[in-house]
């Protein structure tokens, strides 16, 4: 009871201490399991130069205002106090712990005055390092003591360059740890989701090769990213002591998430064969992301956000409109995507409401685009897993169809190889026979022709060599003997009386009597060398090589004696028949020899004629 009445009283006090306006103030008990959003029961003025905790918490009543989400939700709002007031009715001390859920705004003072008096004072905010915070987690938190009756009012000054959201709140220990319990486990499950999902693609990229693969990791990581930072994981866990990155990250990652997600857009959608102007669209959407990536992070931190957050939108319509053209057109792929990005779009349509106060939902505000953010991302892996095995099979399809190909050709070719050997082998036989045919012809017109110079040399009626073969021989056998120095010996023979063998039997006992007389000469001689002829008429020339004159003489008496034997017959008549014969032998020396030497047995011959026929006659040199 007693606290109430302490409790009216402070309020009637304050009601009438101050000029006009009255400031609620929040009167709380040891309740167990209390959570209160301080919305309500805050107040601003914004800050003057100089102005300190001192004049600030003089300030009239009528210097301050309520504050509205419509005034801190804005960017860049020049520097401001806040104040509330808490009132512990209650006779035992309550812990409390004071909640400031923005974790990017750069830097809040907080005044914890107890009954007029400075009781505490710190800085807070992303710019000052992690561990300076009184109690870590990724919120600023204060925890303090209500002593009993006791009005405590906290005065925050608020200088931030992003949103001045101020999400405060009043927390019990128990619920403020079943919170972070909760939400620690929510956060850590989208966290964790999106990670495995980033790292996930992010290997099958680096395996695969796959550009698409690359840029939706890209995309998840990016995503993932900026979600801790937003939260405020990143600089909790991964750069806790450098503040300086945190006012970096968020126009970094921005831009860097849209960059990718056109990239992978481009991609998943396959402009590249679908559609040329939208790829065109996607490219330069990219470069435009990539010049807010490397720009904006250098900025002033408001104007950067405008930029990222006026392009997100932008790029966002852009996406949503080409897949959904995409999709009216019939292609799977972009029907699934619009499907998937419609997702996040509801998810971040909700919030949106919520932050604006529209629908009231029991789950926290960022709740619904995290979740239209998870359904989009995981979505997105199918489309992608889905496109992937599409390619595949049409891969494998293309292979195939390369392999039957191949085959084709392949058996075309050896086709063509045994057709052609074939060939080649009919056509060697071919060529073969037609080889063997000629050379027979060759060897048969080789004889014909041997036959025919043969003949040419023969002399028809006797058979023996003829005029013109002697001639030759003749020459030939003086080289020969002159090479050699071996003596040549020619024998001249002379018919004896044939005019009266032709006269008294006639022409044709005359020609039986010369043929008889050649196979005579040809029987008696026996060196193979040795050659007959028909020197002319009734005449014969016999050339025996390598013979002198002695074994010459020798040869012409055999011959002479032959013939003077022979049995010659002629009509039962029988016809007496004799030869002359001249001999001339020597070693040749000179080309004019061999003649000589014929004309010497002629000689010779002429006088075996005088001396009396049927007899031989070596020559001898007329004594001069
Ligand atoms: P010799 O030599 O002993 O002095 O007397 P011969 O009668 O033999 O004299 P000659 O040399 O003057 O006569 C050669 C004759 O040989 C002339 C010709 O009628 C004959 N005669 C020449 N050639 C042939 C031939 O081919 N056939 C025939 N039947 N007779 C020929
Ligand atoms: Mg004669
Ligand atoms: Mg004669």
């Amino acid at each position: 009871m007693i606290k109430y009445i302490g409790l009216l009283l402070l309020t009637l006090a304050l009601l009438f201490s101050t000029s006009g306006r009255t400031e609620t103030i929040l009167a709380i008990g040891d309740d167990e399991e209390s959570v209160l959003e301080l919305a309500s029961w805050l107040y601003y003025t914004p800050s003057n130069e100089g102005e300190g905790i001192e004049q600030v918490k003089r300030l009239g009543s009528s210097r301050w205002e309520r504050l509205t989400t419509k005034y801190s939700n804005r960017i860049g709002i020049a520097p401001f106090w806040v104040k509330f007031s808490v009132y512990n009715y209650d006779h035992t001390e309550v812990d409390r712990l004071l909640s400031l859920a923005n974790p990017h705004l750069d830097r809040v003072e907080l005044y914890h005055v107890v009954q007029g008096k400075v009781f505490n004072k710190l800085v807070m905010g992303d710019k000052q390092p992690f561990a300076e915070r009184p109690l870590i987690n990724n919120h600023f938190v204060y925890p303090f003591e209500l002593k009993p009756e006791k009005l405590h009012t906290f005065y925050l000054k608020v200088d931030t360059e992003g949103s001045a959201t101020l999400p405060l709140s009043l927390w019990s220990q128990d619920a403020f740890a079943k919170n972070i319990e909760a939400t620690s486990l929510s956060h850590g499950f989208q966290l964790g989701a999106l990670t495995a999902i980033g790292l996930f693609s992010l290997f099958i990229a680096i395996t695969s090769r796959s550009f698409s693969y690359s840029y939706y990791s890209g995309y998840v990581l990016s995503v993932t990213l900026l979600v801790a930072t937003l939260q405020g994981f990143a600089f909790r866990f991964i750069w806790p002591t450098l503040p300086a990155l945190q006012q970096l990250m968020i126009p970094l990652l921005v831009p860097l998430t849209m960059l990718f997600a056109l990239l992978f857009t481009e991609k998943v959608l396959q402009f590249k064969y679908h559609n040329v102007r939208m790829l065109r669209i996607c490219r330069y959407g990219a470069a435009y992301a990539f010049l807010l990536t490397i720009t904006t992070p250098f900025l002033d931190y408001a104007l950067a956000l405008y930029i990222d957050i006026t392009s997100v939108l932008l790029i966002t319509a852009l996406l949503m409109g080409m897949a959904l053209i995409q999709a009216s057109r019939g292609y799977k792929l972009a029907k699934l995507y619009s499907l998937a990005w419609s997702g996040m779009l509801i998810g971040a349509f909700i919030t949106g409401l919520m932050y604006l106060g529209f629908i009231e939902l029991p789950v926290n505000h960022l709740t619904p685009v995290m979740l239209g953010l998870l359904f989009e991302i995981l979505f997105m892996a199918a489309i992608l897993a889905i496109r992937y095995n599409d390619e595949r099979k049409a891969k494998l399809r293309i292979k195939q169809e390369a392999l039957v190909q191949a085959q084709r050709i392949r058996q075309t070719r050896e086709e063509a190889l045994l057709i052609e050997a074939n060939s080649n082998e009919k056509l060697e036989q071919m060529v073969q026979e037609r080889t063997l045919e000629l050379e027979i012809a060759l060897r048969e017109l080789n004889e014909a022709n041997q036959k025919l110079t043969e003949q040419a040399t023969i002399d028809s009626l006797t058979g023996v060599k003829n005029r013109a073969a002697f001639d030759k021989r003749l020459i030939a056998e003086g080289r020969l003997s002159r090479r050699q120095q071996t003596p040549m010996a020619i024998l001249m023979l002379d018919i004896d009386r044939f005019k009266s063998i032709n006269d008294t039997y006639g022409h044709l006992a005359g020609d039986q009597t010369l043929r008889l007389i050649a196979q005579t000469l040809k029987e008696n001689l026996k060196r193979p060398a040795d050659l007959v002829s028909r020197f002319g008429g009734e005449e014969f020339a016999i050339i025996l090589p390598n013979t002198a004159e002695e074994g010459a003489v020798q040869v012409a008496e055999s011959i002479r004696e032959t013939v003077a034997d022979l049995p010659v017959s002629w009509e039962n008549e029988t016809i007496p028949l004799t030869i002359s014969i001249g001999v001339s032998a020597e070693i040749i020396n000179s080309d004019d020899q061999p003649n000589n030497l014929l004309e010497q047995a002629d000689k010779a011959l002429y006088r075996a004629k005088n001396d009396g026929r049927n007899q031989v006659m070596v020559y001898t040199p007329e004594p001069q």
